[in-house]
């Protein structure tokens, strides 16, 4: 059967997806999307969890490309529900007419390059299997769920669920035993969530967290106008930042000042709430005092706030410093531990071994019986959702042979091997160390520029050279080694979550302004690093 052909394909419709179509469309080609779900949102489609929202504020968690759209969507909380950012990206999908090129319950089930690596085959679990000149892949860092693989959970009685996979009509554990694995980003959200519903909570902790609270609220009419009306500024900020978010790093460091000054910086850090906290000081995560200073600061806070002493001893976090995991927001986390109701296992001393029939068994032999089990467990991070896919290249080379010591890429926009396939925010790219809007916003018009650049010098070929690719690798390492990111062992960014996962440290953390300015650099030196040829080249 002749394939349908187009220009591009995108596989996936969450921020990446939507804005790539918009920019294909722009420049003229055929493109269609593929999407797994059966709605456009991405990770907004899915984790529908009780208490999802972002710990980006809404003002900046958005798109910036069209200034129509910044000026007419209002949001109504400091940080957006679950539910709004999926009404935000439907308005997006309308609003562009992106729907009519948008395949959605369609999951791609293959990826094979052309012998000639000018092109690709995609196959799809509906039998409508599409060929393309250029294949991007818009699958986000965090939608392959990583679901423990305890014995016995086969035979479980009750219910079980992954938060990144909540059922969509929800789930009521109203006079019900819950268990909740997992105390990352999501845990911490959801657990004050279900604790308030549930007859009873278990918190099966494995690694205590450092949590800043949010100081979620409405925004008013008012403050919503004054974003808007500041959003120029707003986005100039952004875009010379390390993170991607509009704040600038206080330049000092954290041990420059008494500590008189230092406790009254981080109340006001405390006061204000949020992922700015880790903008209290410059060196935060590049000197181990200076993040000491942060840590005893927020396990102070854990004491103050936690009510039982042996409780609030068991959730300090000890084997890392803050914020070199990816910090959650809560609210009303470390007040939820004072309740009755709610229990906290640490099965780092006492593993879980075995989930039974009715509950959990640990090593010890301490049972806890269970109507529900909740896996807040993460996901397979970066590499997970391309793995996947694993598509396979010109010579027959799959993604996961090649990556089989770890990823390797040019930018986190390509790979050796594999000509014609961009990979949005891919590892090695500043990705989950930013406000993820704005870096699918820079990684899609990289792509949409690069593609310009192609048709314009009568190219149809583009694949990462190695050496380059080498070279990037070598910098990535050398750039998250210059800070304490990787000293954190546990942390999902170096894969630690994921048994038998290569240890690599996956997001690249030398700053998203200094990743902006080598992008435009090798774009500017004619896609140094890249070997461009075409079949209809002039020279
Ligand atoms: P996560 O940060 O990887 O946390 C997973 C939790 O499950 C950790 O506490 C982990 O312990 C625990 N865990 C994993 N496997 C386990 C096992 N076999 N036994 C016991 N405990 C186990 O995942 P997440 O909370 O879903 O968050 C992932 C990322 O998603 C966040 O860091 C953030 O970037 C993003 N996120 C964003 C938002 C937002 O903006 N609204 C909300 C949620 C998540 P260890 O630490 O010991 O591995």
């Amino acid at each position: 059967m002749a394939h349908e052909e187009y220009d591009a394909v995108v596989i996936g419709a969450g921020f990446a997806g939507l804005y790539m179509l918009h920019r294909l469309r722009g420049l003229g080609m055929s493109a269609v999307v593929l999407e797994r779900a059966g709605g456009v949102g991405g990770t907004w489609y899915w984790n529908r969890y009780p208490g999802a929202r972002c710990d980006s504020e809404s003002y900046y968690y958005c798109y910036s490309f069209d200034r129509g759209l910044e000026q007419e969507w209002t949001w109504t909380e400091r940080y957006p529900r679950q539910p709004e950012i999926r009404a935000y990206l439907d308005h997006v999908a309308d609003r562009f007419d992106l729907r009519r090129d948008i395949r959605l319950s369609t999951t791609v089930t293959g990826a094979r390059a052309d012998a000639d690596g000018r092109g690709w085959t995609v196959t799809t679990d509906t039998g409508r299997d599409v060929h393309c000149r250029y294949l991007v892949t818009a699958v986000g860092c965090l939608s392959a769920a990583n679901v423990p693989d305890l014995p016995g959970l086969a035979d479980f009685a009750g219910r079980w669920f992954h938060t990144g996979a909540w059922p969509h009509d929800g789930v009521d554990v109203t006079g019900r035993r819950v268990g909740v694995v997992g105390t990352g980003s999501t845990g911490i959200q959801a657990i004050p969530v279900l604790a308030a519903q549930a007859a009873h909570l278990t918190v099966l902790q494995r690694t205590p967290n450092y949590s800043i609270p949010a100081r979620n609220g409405p925004l008013g009419a008012g403050e919503a106008d004054a974003y808007k009306a500041d959003y120029a500024r707003i986005r100039e900020v952004q875009a010379g930042s390390t993170n991607g978010h509009p704040f600038v790093v206080n330049p000092q460091s954290a041990l420059d000042v008494g500590d008189d000054e230092r406790e009254r910086v981080y109340r006001a850090a405390w006061e204000r709430g949020g992922l700015r906290f880790r903008a209290s000081y410059a060196d935060l995560l590049a000197d181990e005092a200076a993040n000491a200073t942060a840590s005893d600061f927020i396990r102070d806070r854990i004491r103050e706030v936690v009510a039982d002493p042996a409780t609030a001893e068991a959730l300090l976090p000890h084997d890392h410093g803050f914020a070199t995991k990816r910090p959650p927001i809560d609210t009303g986390y470390f007040e939820t531990y004072n309740r009755d109701d709610v229990t906290l296992v640490d099965v780092r001393a006492d593993p879980v071994e075995a989930v039974e029939p009715g509950g959990l068994r640990l090593r010890s032999g301490a049972r806890h019986e269970l109507d529900d089990l909740v896996f807040a467990t993460g996901f397979d991070a970066l590499t997970g959702p391309l793995l996947r896919l694993d598509p396979v290249g010109p010579d027959g080379t799959a993604l996961s042979d090649a990556w089989r010591a770890g990823p390797r890429t040019y930018l986190g926009l390509a790979v050796s091997g594999f000509p014609n396939l961009f990979t949005v925010t891919g590892p090695f790219s500043p990705s989950v160390l930013t406000n993820m809007p704005t870096s699918i916003e820079h990684h899609v018009d990289w792509i949409a520029g690069c593609l310009e650049h192609l048709r314009a010098t009568g190219r149809d070929r583009i694949e990462a050279d190695p050496a380059a690719e080498h070279e990037w690798g070598e910098h990535n390492r050398a750039a998250a080694e210059a800070t304490l990111l990787p000293r954190a062992a546990s942390s999902w960014y170096l894969g630690a979550n994921v048994p038998g996962k290569p240890a690599v440290f996956m997001p690249y953390a030398g700053g998203f302004a200094r990743y902006v300015a080598t992008c435009d650099d090798v774009a500017r030196g004619g896609y140094r690093g890249f070997r461009l040829s075409g079949s209809r080249a002039a020279a």
